[in-house]
C-alpha cells in the first residue's frame, strides 16, 4: 500500500493524478511545482479556477483537495523536482509522479528513480496523444526506451501545438493506476500509449536497454543528476 506519493509537478498531469490517487485512498500527498497558475492552464488543470489565477499552482491544488478530502495530509512545496533536491524526494516517498512539462526533467527524474529505487510513473501528452509507464529496480527506464530527450527545436512549443484537456486527465488517471499498481514481472514495463484521435490504445512491453546510460551494467556507480536547461512541452 502506498502511503506517501510525491508529484512534480500541479499541471494537467499532477491535478488528475492527485486527485485520482486521493480518491483511492493515499493518505499523503507532496505536491512541487513553482509555476502560478496562468488562465490558459484552467482546460487541462483541473484544480485551479479563474479565481486562483497567479496563485502559486501547489498552494491552489493543496486548498481544493484539503477541502474535498478531509483526511488527506498534503504538503506544498513551491519549487521544481531537480539534481539538487529529487534524491532526498524521492527517498521520502514510496512512489513519485511525473507531471513535469519539459522532456529534460522527466530524464531527470527517471535518473533519480534509477539511483534511489523509488518507482516513477512517467506520462506525458501532447495535442489529442499520451503516454504512461512505470519505472522501477530492475526494469526498463526512461533512457531504455528514448535513449535521450529530443533536440529542442523537434519539439513545438506549448502554445503551438497545444494539449486537448480531457487527454491530460486521460493520462494523469492512467498515472495513479500505475502509481497504486506494482507491476507483476518488473524486469519488463509496459509504456502505454493513448490515441485520442483513432480511439486506440496500444500497450508496448519494454524490457531494459543492455547499453542504457542509467541502469546499463556499465552505467552502475556513474550516473549522476544534471539540470536540465531546455524549456519544453510535455503536459
Ligand atoms: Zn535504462
Amino acid at each position: 500500500m502506498i502511503r506517501r506519493a510525491l508529484i512534480a509537478g500541479a499541471g494537467g498531469l499532477g491535478c488528475p493524478a492527485s486527485l485520482a490517487l486521493a480518491r483511492a485512498g493515499v493518505p499523503e500527498l507532496t505536491i512541487a511545482d513553482p509555476d502560478r497558475v496562468d488562465a490558459s492552464n484552467l482546460h487541462r488543470q483541473l484544480w485551479h479556477r479563474t479565481s486562483d489565477v497567479g496563485r502559486l499552482k501547489v498552494e491552489s491544488a493543496a486548498d481544493h483537495l484539503r477541502q474535498a478530502f478531509p483526511g488527506l495530509r498534503v504538503q506544498a512545496m513551491p519549487v521544481s523536482v531537480g539534481a539538487d533536491n529529487a534524491l532526498e524526494l524521492f527517498h521520502a516517498h514510496d512512489v513519485v509522479i511525473d507531471g513535469t512539462d519539459r522532456a529534460g526533467a522527466k530524464f531527470l527524474l527517471s535518473d533519480a528513480s534509477v539511483l534511489t529505487g523509488v518507482p516513477l510513473v512517467y506520462g506525458g501528452v501532447l495535442r489529442m496523444s499520451g503516454q504512461a509507464m512505470r519505472i522501477e529496480p530492475g526494469g526498463p527506464c526512461l533512457r531504455c526506451v528514448f535513449e535521450r530527450p529530443p533536440p529542442p527545436e523537434l519539439v513545438p512549443a506549448c502554445a503551438e501545438a497545444g494539449v486537448l484537456g480531457p487527454m491530460a486527465g486521460v493520462i494523469g488517471a492512467l498515472q495513479a493506476v500505475l502509481a497504486l499498481d506494482g507491476l507483476p514481472r518488473p524486469e519488463w514495463a509496459r509504456l502505454v500509449v493513448v490515441d485520442g484521435e483513432s480511439f486506440s490504445q496500444r500497450v508496448l512491453n519494454v524490457r531494459p536497454a543492455k547499453d542504457c546510460a542509467a541502469c546499463g551494467p556499465t552505467s552502475r556507480g556513474r550516473l549522476s543528476l544534471i539540470e536540465p536547461a531546455e524549456a519544453q512541452c510535455a503536459s
